[in-house]
């Protein structure tokens, strides 16, 4: 090895012998700077560190650093991440052994691979969403469900304090999260947190299935939830429920009576017909899933809901999933953290403990937290404070230098680094006939070392719900002949999920394969320039449909491009025809003025439409 000039001090050679008892402790009050430190002549660290980092902890100038690398052939900056065999390469030449810590990182408790010892596992109650079509009845039979007669244990289960509670069958429990619909279910998911152990997809015998039906399918698929399905008001005039079993078989959801390994009832919530029928289900399903947790080990779970009462402070709903919680615990939640002041069930009562699959309402946070922040109790109040405290500063950090969660120009970077196996993505077209045909060509360019996975290919505008299973799945949505609104845009946008837009089928088919390839991605893109909204129309000899539009957004210039959109789908693709300021002719509209346009060669123009005016320009990097 050559000499170096730089090495370590004779005090850290002195301790040379001992370091193994220098653990890297993860909770000391340096935490944040101890991720790197030498030890009587080792160099212990716990993550990969930049150039920077590494030349302060060994104390040998950044540009020695990288001088040497280079003449080891590797060029590298001084805030570029070193890799574990860099960093050796750089402590050997400069006299140091060195040493990875693996330490068990508490911060990201959301991540922790816990191992429980089998013999401590023990059976823990489901946990049931109730979701479908709106108007088939998921309020209806979640009321129906508290009130059913199946024996209740809590005497006068009658107010409800939180939004989920527990129902006993045979003896056992069930735990219900009381806010139907897949938008809370997914915006959890989103949000890394999956509590739901079973959906109920609730579907009218009379109305059979509709496209919140299909979402919700959709959603529970790719969370990977079994699906048990209530087909609800038979009593209805025109209930037709064989039927509604065998449209579900179009969309994968095969009921036992068909060959599949969906169990289905038919209900009636509010006549209360075969209540006690889809609870004894639930219990089987439960029973076959076998869940378990550990009710020894602190508690981890996810917050419901959270708010601040004006009376006791910050108040939440915690789903206990493993551990017990106690009254008094010291929890992290999210970023804040706190100590558990009281603790309530379902219909108020205090609990002095809450064991696995149990709603908790509990105040004595120190902050409020959001619905799917993660929970986890701690043996000390320091600890608590401290994790919450990197958490805290993690997510700041985090905010300013997001990253892009899937994107079509890194597949290729991914697939290589064996980062990606699988790529979801959602198709979104003007008629389901285009959304299935985009659906089976995505799905044949899977490989042996990729597979496309399409979520969901339907008809039909993107919408808030689309962006946030792509979130919850780090899936890519391709639009075909749909445009996004502003709103939706912004959505995506902050939830960083990607949206390719196209309007010819091989275009689309061919930018996902060049993405695949890694081949360079379609070197123009389109820029909005600007929306407008038809207010008014009117019709005029020799001109054509004139719209009287209101510029929501961007400027809208003569001559350019356009789209018609009506309902979020694409209805024209041409150019702008005339654009008038009251009897004048205008070049160009701006944001928050009216102004009259045509279509050149369009007339099918209705209020409520929006124009889009876009440019085609070089794609930035
Ligand atoms: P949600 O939008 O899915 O929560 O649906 P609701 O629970 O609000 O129910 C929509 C309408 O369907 C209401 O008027 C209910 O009274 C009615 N409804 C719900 N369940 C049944 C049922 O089993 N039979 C009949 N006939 N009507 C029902």
């Amino acid at each position: 090895m050559k000499k170096s000039n730089y090495g370590p001090k004779k005090s850290d050679q002195k301790k040379a012998n001992n370091h193994q008892e220098s653990r890297v402790s993860n909770f000391s009050n340096e935490r944040k700077k101890d991720y790197a430190k030498v030890n009587g002549g080792v160099f212990l660290y716990t993550k990969p560190l930049s150039v920077g980092d590494l030349s302060k902890a060994i104390n040998v100038p950044s540009s020695e650093i990288i001088k040497f690398l280079f003449l080891e052939g590797k060029m590298v900056t001084i805030n570029q991440l070193l890799d574990d065999d860099m960093i050796g390469e750089v402590c050997l030449q400069f006299g140091y052994d060195f040493k990875k810590e693996e330490v068990e990182d508490k911060t990201h408790f959301e991540t922790l691979k816990i191992e429980d010892d089998p013999a401590s596992l023990k059976e823990r109650p489901p946990v049931v969403t109730i979701m479908g079509h709106v108007d088939h009845g998921k309020t209806t039979l979640i009321d129906s469900i508290r009130s059913s007669r199946i024996v209740d244990t809590e005497a006068g289960a009658i107010t409800q304090e939180i939004g989920a509670y527990q129902k006993e069958v045979d003896g056992k429990k069930i735990t219900f999260i009381d806010t139907p619909g897949h938008a809370a279910f997914t915006a959890m998911r989103a949000r890394g947190a999956s509590v739901t152990d079973i959906v109920i997809l609730v579907v009218a015998a009379d109305d059979g299935v509709m496209p919140q039906t299909i979402e919700a399918i959709d959603h529970a698929k790719a969370a990977g939830v079994p699906i048990i399905v209530a087909v609800n008001k038979i009593d209805a005039p025109g209930a037709k429920p064989q039927k509604v079993l065998e449209q579900l078989m179009a969309h994968d959801v095969i009921a036992e009576e068909y060959g599949g390994d969906v169990m289905t009832v038919e209900i009636s919530a509010k006549k209360g017909i075969n209540i006690d029928a889809l609870l004894e289900m639930i219990a089987l399903k439960a029973e076959m899933l076998e869940l378990k947790a550990n009710p020894s080990r602190y508690a981890m779970g996810t917050v419901l809901e959270a708010e601040l009462d004006k009376g006791v402070g910050p108040k939440a709903t915690l789903l206990v999933q493993n551990g017990t919680l106690n009254a008094g615990d010291y929890v992290v939640v999210g970023e804040t953290y706190g100590k558990i002041r009281r603790m309530n069930n379902e219909h108020g009562a205090m609990l002095k403990s809450a064991s696995p699959s149990t709603p908790v309402s509990v105040i004595g946070l120190n902050g409020v937290p959001s619905a799917g922040d993660r929970f986890m109790a701690f043996e000390s109040e320091k600890e608590a404070r401290e994790i919450a405290d990197a958490r805290a500063l993690e997510k700041q950090n985090a905010a300013r230098s997001g990253t892009a969660a899937m994107s079509l120009s890194d597949l290729n970077n991914l697939i290589k680094a064996a980062k990606v196996q699988d790529v979801n993505v959602m198709v979104k077209a003007d008629t389901d006939g285009t959304a299935q045909a985009l659906k089976t060509n995505l799905e044949k360019m899977s490989t042996e070392e990729v597979k496309i996975h399409v979520l969901s290919a339907s008809a039909g505008a993107i919408s808030d719900n689309d962006i946030l299973l792509a979130s919850a799945s780090n899936a890519i949505i391709f639009g075909f002949n749909v445009r996004p609104d502003a709103r939706v845009r912004t959505l995506a946008a902050e939830q960083k999920v990607e949206i390719h837009l196209h309007n010819i089928i091989y275009e689309l088919l061919d930018e996902m394969e060049a993405a695949l390839k890694g081949m360079a991605v379609v070197e123009k893109v389109e820029k909005i320039i600007g929306e407008a909204e038809i207010r008014h129309i009117w019709k005029m000899a020799h001109v054509g449909t004139i719209g009287g539009s209101y510029v929501r957004s961007g400027v809208i210039k003569a001559k350019s491009k356009v789209r018609l959109i009506r309902d979020g789908v694409v209805i024209y693709d041409g150019t702008l025809g005339s654009l008038k300021r009251y009897k004048d002719d205008a070049s160009e509209v701006k944001e928050g003025y009216e102004c009259g346009l045509t279509i050149a060669g369009y007339n099918d123009i209705k209020e409520g439409d929006i124009v889009e005016c876009y440019a085609l320009v070089e794609k930035e990097d």
